[in-house]
């Protein structure tokens, strides 16, 4: 037998049976209230896992998409806005706001350093003239996971906007009792669903910002989108990847089942034992040894190992997929997602499979201990 397929990587995720089975629903036309019916369970569900009592906008995309959307919808030209970066997602946001003639102000951290949100309030209060600030609740990139709530906090006084990629689902972000105007997030990563599918919760402020925002938009139309869902017969304006809707909506009721803060708990676990099983393995955490962080672990890749070719190495040894890193950390880090369906069984297998990998390139590391201090974490957790 040929090695077993295991998706260990932060997007996309591994689909759960009932997910997977979703995906052969026969087509139903999108205008019906058969269709409308999953559609207005999907935008319920979505709230609750946001905490929020905001309008939701789903959009068939994948979250970059959103992300444009968020920007067109909001921003004129020529705004200034704030960006706190420290990782690929962040610089994305930036680039993103360039493109549309917006003026970005950066606060950025260290890639491997959760972002100071004071230094952020500082910013703020610099440049009277910054109307939004934008942040990355889980910098996938590296791992580290953002203090949303502090975010929140200091940037009151203008319209927030975090991209929630990563992180809704899987680490705690409260949209409605933080006070956060916009969210945008999407499937692939702990909402267990094929990538295509992208989202916005969007609060009363916000929506003030959208009238007065002159940037031009069709596709992500926030007006459309809105009047849409809002119809006795909710849709959307344009037609959606209705098979992928399908996959979302059995997730949503699968992790509702589970219960948000079980789920949220149950990623802390596996993120904590991730972190016990590489350090026992004597490779180094990129980033803090940190509970928020519970939906990617990034490792440092000792530096006499190329990281893409063990990674490589995992895979056609093990079939454990596990992915480098981006942009500037491409060779030097290498990353383990437990996000989405995942539970410690994953995490372990994932872990045995580097720790055979690294024997097997002849790197000193006594197979066995990484899983067997995962395995106690776990244990030490459940009591
Ligand atoms: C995965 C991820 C995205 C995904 O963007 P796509 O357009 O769906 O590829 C965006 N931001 C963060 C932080 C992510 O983790």
């Amino acid at each position: 037998m040929t090695a077993k397929y295991r998706l260990m990587v932060p997007g996309p995720t591994p689909m759960s049976p009932e997910v997977t089975a979703a995906a052969v629903r026969p087509l139903v036309d999108e205008r019906t209230p058969e269709y409308s019916a999953v559609f207005t369970r999907i935008l319920d569900n979505l709230r609750q896992v946001l905490l929020t009592e905001n309008t939701v906008l789903l959009f068939t995309s994948s979250m970059t998409g959103a992300f444009e959307g968020a920007v067109q919808n909001l921003l004129s030209p020529g705004d200034h806005v704030l960006v706190a970066t420290n990782g690929v997602y962040g610089e994305r946001w930036v680039e993103l706001c360039r493109a549309f003639g917006l003026r970005v102000t950066e606060v950025s951290a260290p890639w491997g350093q959760a972002v100071d949100m004071a230094e952020v309030g500082r910013a703020l209060a610099e440049h009277s003239d910054i109307t939004a600030a934008i942040a990355v609740h889980c910098e996938t990139s590296t791992g580290v996971v953002n203090d949303i709530r502090a975010f929140a906090r200091v940037a009151a006084g203008v319209l927030t906007i975090v991209d929630s990629a990563s992180g809704l689902g899987a680490c705690e972000l409260r949209t409605d009792e933080w006070g956060l105007d916009v969210v945008v997030a999407g499937g692939q990563k702990a909402l267990m669903t094929p990538p295509g599918v992208a989202f916005a919760s969007v609060s009363g402020r916000a929506w003030q910002y959208h009238e007065k925002a002159t940037l031009p938009r069709f596709y992500f139309d926030w007006t459309q989108t809105r009047e849409a869902h809002e119809r006795d017969v909710a849709h959307t304006p344009w037609t959606p990847a209705i098979t992928l809707l399908n996959q979302l909506d059995a997730a949503l009721v699968q992790l509702l089942d589970e219960g948000l803060e079980r789920v949220l708990r149950r990623h802390v676990r596996l993120g904590r034992m991730t972190r016990a099983g590489v350090r026992a393995m004597g490779l180094e955490i990129f980033g803090s040894n940190d509970d928020r962080a519970a939906s990617v672990t990034a490792v440092r890749v000792p530096a006499e190992l190329d990281g893409e070719a063990l990674i490589r190495r995992i895979f056609t040894e093990h079939g454990v997929q596990l992915v480098g890193g981006p942009g500037l950390l491409a060779g030097q880090v290498l990353r383990i997602g437990h996000c989405g369906y995942v539970d410690a069984f994953d995490v372990l297998s994932a872990l045995a499979a580097l720790e055979l990998s690294l024997a097997a390139t002849g790197y000193p590391v006594a197979v066995g201990e990484g899983v067997a201090a995962a395995l106690r974490s776990f244990h030490e957790g459940q009591a």
